[in-house]
């Protein structure tokens, strides 16, 4: 037997949403996942978002990606900012379920596996530090350790600074949110070197307007990355 066999059969898995036991390596048991939005099939290219229609190989935008400035060149998320999805998020960025990473840290994975150019460093999206403090750690910087491991990839998990403290976006407009976030972001000078002629794949634990991966993707590419890919656990939907 396997030391993995052993671990199971003394711990049986358990789904990430629920309490309850599972025998899937999905991570989430039966009910929960008839409650989780996977996205699949035709997505938008730049930001994962799912689309109507089948998905033929060809490369697509939503209407949001082509009329916002989207300063990354590929994008992609795992779940919809609802039901489970939501529930999961917000566990890991409020309720200390840090155990949530290394699941959803391989769905991540796996959305990745094909837009990864070699060289790729992974990057989170920076928290503010008094909102660190607070929190006690950031979840974003979390998934990207768990998708360094997943992808076989390095992280540098300190590569962008958010020097300036945002006010909560939460209910703003989009407008608003593009604004409070214009150069809270910059690029940490002692990280220069491990940026500079790399592919970045920089991590968040939701997109909602986009605005906070915009600002990270403009200091990425003011660190000389030479291109910038986006992966997300969810993202929000409009009437999802
Ligand atoms: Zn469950
Ligand atoms: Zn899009």
């Amino acid at each position: 037997m396997r030391l993995q066999s052993v671990i199971r059969a003394i711990y049986p898995p358990q789904c990430v949403a629920c309490d309850a036991q599972t025998e899937d390596d999905n991570g989430l048991c039966a009910v929960c996942w008839k409650d989780t939005q996977f996205i699949g099939g035709l997505v938008c290219n730049t930001c994962g978002t799912p689309l109507p229609g089948e998905d033929h190989g060809e490369v697509v935008q939503c209407d949001d990606c082509m009329t916002i400035a989207r300063p990354w060149d590929t994008g992609r998320s795992v779940l919809v900012y609802n039901g489970v999805g939501r529930r999961l998020v917000l566990g890991l960025k409020h309720g200390d379920r840090t155990d949530l990473a290394p699941t959803a840290a391989r769905w991540m994975a796996q959305k990745m596996a094909n837009l990864a150019l070699s060289d790729t460093i992974i990057a989170p999206v920076p928290l503010h530090w008094v909102r660190l403090a607070r929190r006690r750690y950031n979840q974003s910087a979390l998934l990207a350790q768990e998708l360094g491991k997943a992808m076989n990839l390095p992280v540098c998990v300190d590569a962008l600074l958010r020097p300036k403290r945002t006010n909560a976006l939460e209910g703003h407009s989009r407008d608003a949110r593009f604004a409070e976030l214009s150069g809270a972001i910059i690029p940490n000078p002692k990280r220069a070197v491990q940026i500079v002629g790399r592919p970045v794949i920089l991590v968040d634990d939701v997109m909602t307007s986009g605005a906070t991966l915009a600002a990270s993707a403009e200091a990425v590419r003011a660190a000389g990355a030479t291109n910038v890919s986006i992966v997300t656990l969810a993202r929000v939907v409009k009437d999802a």
